[in-house]
Order: C-alpha cells, then sequence, then structure tokens
C-alpha cells in the first residue's frame, strides 16, 4: 500500500502494530527487496513512502536542508547547489552501487537498513545530519550517530518511520569529503570509509570538526579524539596524521574477504588522512 499522507501512513503502521501484523516500509527496495529474495521470504505488508510529498521534499533553507526518506541519490546528485553545500554527503550517495541503482536508493533507505558498510552514514554523521522521525504519538529527532544501534538494527520503534534528515546549513569557510576503499573499482561493499566535515577561520586554522567512520565497526562511528586532533590547528600534516590514528584506535573491524582487522584500521587512517585533506581545500575554497 502506498498511503497519500503522513497522517495515513503512521495509522497504517499503527494498525499493524496493535494488529500484530507485520509492515515493512519501502523506500527505493535496493536492499529490501533483494532481502525478501534471498534472506527473509515472510509475508508482509508492504508500506510504500515513494508517492508522499513530505518524503520527498528536497529544501534548502535558510538554517537548514532537509532530504526527504524518499529523495534518490541520482535526484540529489543532479542538483547542483546540494553538490555545492553538502559535497561529503553527495560523494557518498553517488558511490551506492549503479546508475540503475540510484535511480532509486535513498540515503534514508542506507541509513534504515544499518548496514556497518553503508556508503552514506560516516557521511550524514560527519554533516551533524539528524533523524526526522515520525509515529502516531508524534514526531521526534535523533542524531544519526545515535540511531544506527547494531549490525542490521536501528533505533526506530514498532509504528515508527523515518520521514527525512535534518542537516544544519553549512556555515562560510566550512565543507565536507567523503572517502571510501574498495576492493574493486565499483559496484563493491566498503573495507572502510570515513566522513570528515571542517569548519576554518580566516586564518585557516580550523575551528569545529566531526569525523566519522564506516566499516571499521558494528556501527558508523563518530571520533570525537580524531576531531579534537584537528580543531585549533591549521591542518598541517601532523594534526592529520593525529586525527587518522585516532580513527585507527577507534576502529573495531573484523576480518573477511575484504581485508583483515590490521589491513581495515590502516586503510581508515588513510581515508581519514584523504579525507581532512579534501575539506580542507574545499573549505578553503582552493
Ligand atoms: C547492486 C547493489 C549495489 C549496492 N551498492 C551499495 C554501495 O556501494 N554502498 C551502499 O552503502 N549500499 C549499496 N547497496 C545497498 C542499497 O542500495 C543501499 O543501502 C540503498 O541506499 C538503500 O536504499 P533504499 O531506498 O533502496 O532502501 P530500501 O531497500 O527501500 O529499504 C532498506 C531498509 O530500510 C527500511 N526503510 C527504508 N526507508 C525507510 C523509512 N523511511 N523509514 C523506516 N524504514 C525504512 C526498509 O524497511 C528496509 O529494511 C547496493 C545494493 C545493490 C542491490
Amino acid at each position: 500500500m502506498a498511503p497519500a499522507t503522513v497522517d495515513a501512513l503512521v495509522a497504517t503502521l499503527d494498525e499493524h502494530v496493535k494488529s500484530g501484523e507485520r509492515a515493512q516500509v519501502i523506500s527505493g527496495g535496493t536492499d529490501l527487496l533483494v532481502q525478501m529474495r534471498s534472506i527473509d521470504k515472510t509475508p508482509r505488508t508492504i508500506v510504500d513512502i515513494k508517492k508522499l510529498a513530505e518524503t520527498n521534499r528536497c529544501e534548502i533553507g535558510a538554517d537548514e536542508i532537509y532530504i526527504g526518506a524518499a529523495v534518490s541519490s541520482a535526484l540529489m546528485n543532479e542538483n547542483a547547489e546540494l553538490r555545492k553545500l553538502l559535497p561529503g554527503l553527495l560523494e557518498a550517495a553517488d558511490l551506492i552501487g549503479s546508475t540503475q541503482i540510484q535511480g532509486r536508493a535513498t540515503i534514508g533507505g542506507n541509513l534504515c537498513n544499518a548496514s556497518p558498510a553503508g556508503d552514506s552514514i560516516p557521511a550524514m554523521i560527519a554533516v551533524g545530519a539528524v533523524c526526522d522521525i515520525a509515529s502516531s504519538a508524534g514526531q521526534r529527532s535523533l542524531p544519526v550517530e545515535e540511531f544506527v544501534v547494531g549490525v542490521g538494527r536501528n533505533a526506530l520503534a514498532p509504528g515508527e518511520v523515518l520521514l527525512g534528515l535534518k542537516i544544519p546549513m553549512p556555515g562560510a569557510r566550512q565543507s565536507s569529503a567523503y572517502l571510501r576503499f574498495i576492493p574493486r573499482t565499483e559496484m563493491d561493499i566498503a573495507v572502510a570509509g570515513c566522513g570528515v566535515d571542517l569548519t576554518l577561520d580566516e586564518k585557516g586554522v580550523c575551528t569545529a570538526a566531526r569525523v566519522a567512520i564506516g566499516a571499521v565497526a558494528p556501527t558508523a562511528l563518530l571520533v570525537p579524539a580524531a576531531a579534537d586532533a584537528l580543531i585549533g590547528t591549521s591542518l598541517d600534516d601532523a594534526a592529520i596524521h593525529a586525527a587518522g590514528e585516532a580513527c585507527t584506535a577507534a576502529a573495531s573491524p573484523i576480518s573477511d574477504k575484504r581485508g583483515t582487522v590490521e589491513y581495515r584500521k590502516k586503510v581508515v587512517a588513510v581515508l581519514a588522512r584523504r579525507a581532512a585533506a579534501i575539506a580542507k581545500q574545499r573549505a578553503l575554497g582552493a
């Protein structure tokens, strides 16, 4: 079913909670349909949010950017203003799958799916994105870094739905970057990923930073120690190196066919250093 209003959407989810019948939200379906064909074939009501005005909102306001949970990666990347304001998040969205996948896939679905390797999640954490969540009880906000609570598990209670992401408008000399490493050239899952958002003053000194890492722990992580290594510096090599080391220290990866624990810990530091250098150049307007 495809409710036409947010009220109808949350009422539908609420009815299913009360009756004990299973309902699941679909956005792009690029994770959900794959999972329904392979992992979990049990029947359920699929609730489509692609037809709702609220979840299709993509608005650049004075203080805040709002990206609805049904806005596809392709639509985000066609928006030149969004690309300029949020280069890190847009490059993460642009890494998700292929052109075909991006025509459907959303960063909201990427977040709700809660994969440790979800590319947009560290990028969203870095830019300070906050989840806009609705249920029949009303609306609430939750920072993205608190939304994913485990592998494949998120903080939504039964009957809740993610409506969209609220992102503070970047200020002067503030910019971001996201980098991931995959063993192939494309269409693979990150071995490690890192999102960095930096603000500089007129002299090029870093006044604020957020660094987040992905694919190196059960959930994407905000790394305050990496930000601390950058803030108050002119982002010289020593500061950037220290931020990378802080990311290595925060990582608790697994070994699998894509890389060992040691490899992932090393790669995440390299990505952090490179993403910080790119964000610095962008913040300087270079
Ligand atoms: C070929 C291929 C390549 C891929 N490559 C990548 C990649 O490089 N990087 C990467 O990170 N991912 C990748 N993915 C995974 C997937 O495309 C992304 O995770 C995508 O962003 C999911 O978004 P979606 O809108 O399709 O989510 P959906 O499949 O619609 O939903 C995913 C999950 O989130 C839930 N959900 C969705 N929206 C909401 C909502 N608003 N409120 C509550 N719950 C919700 C659904 O119930 C489901 O459990 C790939 C997938 C495929 C098939």
